[in-house]
């Protein structure tokens, strides 16, 4: 693990446990709630909210978003000013690691050190994620494994892709169609409602000659017809070729509100030679076709995706597909830095990684503030300088903004403050910090009593 993943690890663990208070306003009967986040600019843009606002926080819910909530109802209060609050980041495009999940096979030498493809699902937390979706690294027979091995333990909220293929993206990488079983893809999403939110198809028979056993169409039509059967969207990883065409996939066989991952990567006709953007694009988007960043380790070229958000065209989600092969320089605010970068509003971006995805998984209680809903919130900063922003193609684009996290919280508990917003400064910590605990004594002097674990 690097040093940078041992970082965020130790932040998830501190934060959960450490409950030192900053601006510890009022204590006591006099609170009506938990956590007020007091003067940042709240972007909601399921609410239409872009504007500066508290938000506060009471059971794990959002108690109240309003122009100014008085310090003194709250049990803590972190000062958010210059900062923005926005619903907690749903990243649609993410690989857990889980026993089942598969080797490295970005990176073919690593196969024999057992490296997972998938990652920890709690390093999403260190962008602002609180909602994120595995694409489909199992399939109906490995899925329980990542369910009982990931979801039903990550502090950040799991959902799932199912792969079409049973064993998800082991063992024959998806290129065996006798794997591809609509029937128990659907089976399988039918039992698990809560969890499993589509279909994922990936990586099929991308250059090798047609045979009997590989038509074309094979991974495309079975995933389809789970999400028919299960009514479901699909997502598709998909590499076009002379017998199977983009223009096809996006205009006759996907259905409205399936969703094509990867949309900026190298092997998509995303502009024509003149430069113009490609009208299929356009006329897919008309009929309901869904576009996701999807940026991975090969799928993201500034070459198609400034031309297209020049002249437009913007994906419709914002997503990282993280994995072992790029989780040391990817992140769903690196991802959404690089559009800042190419110009596109911070509002727009917060649409794109709250509201959009939360519709694209049919989950719109999710990635928005509405009073009621779960507190799953991120405190994020723009920052401005200059930065270096890098594509899968090793090439560099320049920019002048970044946007990093600086806190997430999920169900109205603080899971990541790297930069202690919500802490005291040490010199103004209380007494118990200044001691030292007796043995065995493992756990940090608590300040306030608002609940973290
Ligand atoms: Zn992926």
């Amino acid at each position: 693990m690097s040093s940078w993943a041992k970082a965020v690890f130790f932040w998830l663990s501190i934060a959960v446990t450490m409950g030192f208070a900053s601006n510890i306003v009022a204590q006591g009967q006099a609170a009506h709630y938990d956590l007020l986040l007091k003067g940042g600019h709240v972007i909601d843009p399921a609410n239409d909210v872009d504007r500066v606002a508290d938000v506060a926080i009471t059971a794990g819910k959002i108690a109240a978003v309003a122009e100014s909530i008085p310090a003194n109802e709250a049990g803590k209060v972190v000062d958010v000013s210059g900062l923005y609050v926005t619903p907690g980041l749903i990243d649609i495009h993410f690989h857990v690691g889980h026993g089942g999940a598969p080797l490295d096979w970005f990176a073919p030498e690593a196969r024999s050190l057992a490296a997972p493809l998938g990652v920890p699902a709690d390093i999403a937390l260190s962008a602002g994620v609180t909602t994120l979706v595995d694409a489909g690294t199992s399939g109906a027979e490995t899925f329980l494994q990542e369910k009982m091995e990931v979801i039903d333990h990550a502090k950040v909220r799991v959902l799932a892709f199912l792969n079409i293929v049973a064993n998800g993206m082991n063992g024959g990488l998806e290129q065996t169609v006798d794997q591809m079983d609509p029937q128990l893809c659907a089976q399988t999403i039918r039992k698990f409602p809560d969890v499993i939110v589509g279909v994922k198809t990936a990586h099929y028979w991308t250059e090798k000659p047609w045979d009997a056993l590989h038509e074309p169409w094979a991974a495309v039509d079975r995933a389809e017809e789970c999400g028919k059967l299960a009514n479901v969207p699909v997502m598709f990883d998909f590499w076009p070729r002379p017998e199977r065409t983009y223009e096809e996939l996006i205009l006759k066989k996907m259905r409205p509100g399936d969703i094509h991952t990867h949309v900026f990567a190298q092997q998509f006709p995303i502009l024509l030679a003149d430069g113009k953007l490609n009208p299929i694009l356009t006329e897919a988007r008309a009929r309901g076709v869904i576009f996701d960043v999807g940026h991975g380790a090969g799928s993201f070229w500034f070459r198609n995706a400034v031309p297209a958000v020049k002249q437009g065209f913007i994906p419709d989600s914002m997503s990282t597909d993280l994995h072992m092969g790029n989780f040391t320089i990817l992140s769903m605010t690196e991802v959404m830095s690089k559009f800042l970068a190419m110009g596109v509003p911070i509002e727009d971006l917060i649409r794109r990684s709250t509201l959009n995805p939360a519709r694209e998984i049919r989950r719109t209680e999710l990635g928005t503030l509405s009073v009621g809903r779960e507190a799953d919130v991120a405190v994020l900063e723009v920052l401005h300088g200059h930065f270096g922003y890098i594509d899968n193609g090793v090439a560099r684009m320049n920019g002048n903004v970044k946007l990093i996290a600086r806190m997430t919280i999920r169900a109205g508990r603080i899971l990541y403050d790297p930069s202690g917003l919500s802490m005291v400064e040490w010199e103004k910590a209380p007494r118990q910090y200044f001691t030292t605990p007796g043995l065995g004594g493992s756990l940090p002097a608590r300040a306030d009593d608002y609940p973290r674990n």
